[in-house]
């Protein structure tokens, strides 16, 4: 995940600080100069860094901050507030068109990611309700259409496409389609070039003169850095964006385009891709941002994929099975998919407050280890998933070699798994309810 380097050079500003008792001016200065060098380190922009530096100084030792009992807090506390209101404040929302279809353009440079996103969007949208439609207006990119049409077809939304025809006729064409055939809304993928230029300008702006969007969404790369706030605020001088959809704050970028595109153009971030999957995308929440780059963990983020990805039904279900201690090693798949559709495990672990880099790494390692437990389960047979126990040790050799496994590996998801049966017959048992019914646990 993004910021990481930023993260840890707060983290390590902040502790210094924690060591003290009381603070003085001297050491509020010092953790300002190691502040103002983890965000330049993150590729923030010169001035927005200097602004928000001298901000949260003046906070810092203008109020009763130096006074108080715990200043280390109060200042972590000005920092995390600086930093949501540097991202926007406020959680921007989509505009909907009160006469649909809601036209949506998306632009940026090629490679940035609009098609994926775009598709992502609309994919976002269709789980809230709405009826989208893709349309390709990137005529000039060989197989654009063609990835359009798969990542449609992935996500069950119809693409309208019209061949290599002027994109402005796709545009009103598309437009004219959603009305007649009842898409609430429309997503334009339109194209892109290697560098910022005059005829690509003209083309997009063409684009929206005649459709008049509801929303122009710059997609930008956040790997790009200095170079996405510069692309923003070309895209925003020529075609005046909506916002802004940054994409791939999921690898290794420093943040920093995070952090100055609304600063520096005064457009919101809308939505982030965190990922090539056609679900990795998240509305933009300045504040749960904020509390991620200071380590804070973003919890309310965590329950809301987990409330996507967990099925209310099949949590129902188990519970039933559990209380008749008919849990099986069918039940316990399920319950591996279903951790596994919340993302990967190191992505979960980055939204938990205080979980470090090194946290992560271990936790790509968990990751293989689900995904051989999942295979060991998936070589054997209905049956024995439902009572491992008629496993024989030929039965054995079978599924660790089906699964690419060595055969201690059965006998070891074997052994966990009888211990987790152990455990819900004992949360079962009549005595425990009994106990439950009286509070004691
Ligand atoms: P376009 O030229 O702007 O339409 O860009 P594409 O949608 O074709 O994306 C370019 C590449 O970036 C593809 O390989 C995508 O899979 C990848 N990509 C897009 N969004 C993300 C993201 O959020 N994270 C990562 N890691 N890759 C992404």
């Amino acid at each position: 995940m993004a910021f990481e380097g930023l993260t840890e050079k707060l983290s390590n500003a902040f502790k210094k600080l924690r060591g003290k008792g009381r603070l003085t001016e001297a050491d509020v200065k010092e953790a300002m100069r190691e502040i103002r060098m983890a965000l330049l380190e993150a590729d923030v922009s010169y001035k927005v860094v200097k602004d928000f530096v001298s901000k949260v100084s003046e906070r810092a030792v203008g109020s009763d901050v130096l006074e108080s009992l715990t200043p280390a807090q109060m200042i972590v506390k000005i920092v995390n507030e600086e930093l949501t209101a540097l991202m926007g404040g406020e959680d921007a929302k989509l505009t909907i068109s009160s006469k649909p279809p809601t036209v949506v353009m998306l632009v940026g440079l090629q490679g940035a990611g609009k098609t994926t996103n775009g598709a992502k969007l609309a994919g976002l949208m269709k789980k809230q309700g709405k009826r989208p439609l893709l349309a390709a207006c990137d005529i000039y990119r060989p197989a654009a259409i063609e990835q359009l049409e798969v990542v449609g077809s992935q996500l069950d939304i119809p693409v309208f496409q019209m061949g290599q025809i002027s994109p402005v006729d796709i545009a009103r064409a598309a437009v004219e389609h959603a009305q007649k055939h009842g898409s609430d809304m429309v997503f334009l993928d339109t194209a892109g070039r290697l560098h910022v230029d005059e005829e690509l300008m003209m083309e997009l702006q063409d684009i929206k003169n005649a459709v008049e969007p509801d929303e122009i969404l710059l997609v930008v790369d956040a790997m790009i850095g200095q170079d996405a706030v510069n692309a923003a605020k070309a895209f925003d001088d020529a075609l005046d964006l909506t916002g802004v959809m940054l994409t791939k704050l999921d690898g290794d970028a420093r943040g920093g385009a995070a952090l100055s595109i609304r600063a520096v153009t005064g457009k919101p971030i809308k939505f982030v891709g965190m990922g090539e999957k056609l679900d990795q995308v998240e509305v933009f929440h300045p504040d749960r941002m904020a509390s991620r780059i200071l380590g804070m963990g973003d919890v309310l983020s965590l329950i809301e994929k987990a409330q996507e990805s967990f099925d209310l039904k099949k949590a129902q279900e188990l519970e039933q099975r559990l209380r008749k201690n008919k849990f099986t090693l069918t039940d316990f798949y399920d319950q591996l998919t279903q951790v596994k559709n919340m993302g990967s495990l190191s992505d979960i672990a980055g939204m938990l407050p205080g979980v470090d880099a090194k946290a992560l790494e271990g936790a790509s390692v968990d990751e293989s280890a689900l995904g051989r437990t999942e295979a060991i389960i998936l070589s054997m047979t209905p049956a024995e998933r439902e009572e491992p126990s008629i496993l024989n040790n030929s039965r054995k050799k079978r599924i660790a070699a089906g699964a690419g496994v060595q055969v201690v590996d059965v006998n070891r998801l074997l052994k966990q798994f009888d211990a987790m049966r152990q455990m819900t017959k004992q949360m079962t048992s009549p005595r425990m309810k009994k106990l439950a019914k009286k509070g004691r646990f």
